[in-house]
């Protein structure tokens, strides 16, 4: 095996509770996949720190002078999870040869890294961490979470079900993920358009070892609404279809209220009529919902604005 330097790259917002008990974690990780050849000696544990409010900056760059396996970049406010994680990989693919992303808060495996790097080495250039099931998280969780990835399915978002964001990733296909320039990022949805050799390590999920989530049930279906725009425009097609239905329906409506004259039943259909208004009244609105997220979807891609910038670095200090 040629010597890959590798960098372990991890988002990390608020996490003063947890970084100090995951940190050491990583570090001895790093070390026994150096140990077993599968990567280098300047490997790295690179922390982005998401404009945290707590002492999360100031512990990772304690960290870094402890130990030169330990590096930093803080950004200049809170982007969330996405952004964080671009600009991690951003920035390692200039250091390094391959990265692994992963939560700073010990619920992935991080023994599934040993098979990842063996994969890389056998010539993937994505390998997907899946989780194998979900025992730990809560029902209405696990519910939430596998009904989002059915759901993306169907409006045509692929992504590998039941991966989040713990993958790693060649320079190469860093460099391929650089040429999507979309502002409005889905990693999970991108990452396989990029294309590549690529494959799946499974690892059981364990419980968050500190600290709280940061995906309520709002943030997720907020997650599933941006993939869902920004990787497939089947939402506006569903309308038509809904048009088209509708339109249907309200022909053999006719239909039926001409026979209904001509058989000289006087229609007192008050609440039909309101009935029908009401529902197609609704059925506009949302679909007109919709197509108002793509449009602002458009604004915020033309606007063009940075996905991130990064305030300092811990190389600098
Ligand atoms: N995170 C981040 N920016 C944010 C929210 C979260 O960088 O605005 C990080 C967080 O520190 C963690 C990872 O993203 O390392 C996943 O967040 P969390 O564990 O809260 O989500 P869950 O695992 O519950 O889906
Ligand atoms: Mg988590």
């Amino acid at each position: 095996m040629k010597p890959v330097s590798l960098y372990i790259v991890i988002p990390c917002y608020n996490e003063q509770d947890v970084l100090p008990i995951t940190a050491p974690m990583f570090l001895q990780k790093i070390e026994s996949l150096i140990a077993q050849g599968l990567c280098s000696e300047d490997s790295k544990v690179l922390f982005v720190n998401d404009g945290s409010r707590d002492n999360t900056w100031n512990i990772i760059r304690n960290l870094a002078k402890q130990n030169p396996k330990f590096s930093g970049i803080t950004l200049s406010r809170n982007r969330g999870h996405q952004n964080a994680l671009l600009a991690g990989l951003m920035h390692a693919k200039e250091l390094c040869d391959v990265t692994i992303s992963i939560d700073c808060d010990g619920q992935d495996d991080i023994n599934a890294m040993d098979e990842m790097m063996r994969q890389f080495h056998d010539g993937c250039d994505v390998v997907y961490g899946v989780r194998s099931k979900r025992d730990t998280d809560t029902f209405f969780k696990r519910f939430t979470a596998e009904s989002f990835y059915k759901f993306m399915k169907i409006m045509g978002a692929e992504t590998v079900f039941n991966h989040a964001d713990y993958r790693l990733m060649s320079k190469r296909a860093l460099d391929g993920l650089a040429e999507f320039r979309e502002v409005n990022l889905f990693l999970r949805g991108t990452v396989p358009l990029v294309g590549y050799k690529s494959t799946s390590v499974y690892y059981e999920r364990n419980e968050r070892i500190a600290g709280e989530s940061h995906y309520p049930f709002s943030k997720m279906l907020n997650l599933a609404l941006n993939g869902i725009t920004s990787l497939s425009t089947k939402p506006l097609r569903y309308i038509t279809s809904i048009g088209l239905i509708m339109a249907f329906i309200s022909f053999l409506f006719i239909v039926w209220a001409i026979v209904a004259r001509i058989a000289g039943h006087t229609v007192a259909g008050w609440t039909s009529i309101v009935g029908i208004m009401a529902l197609i009244g609704g059925i506009q609105l949302f679909c007109l919902g919709i197509i108002g997220e793509y449009i602002g979807k458009i604004y915020s891609e033309v606007k063009q604005r940075p996905k991130y910038i990064i305030e300092a670095t811990t190389d600098e200090e």
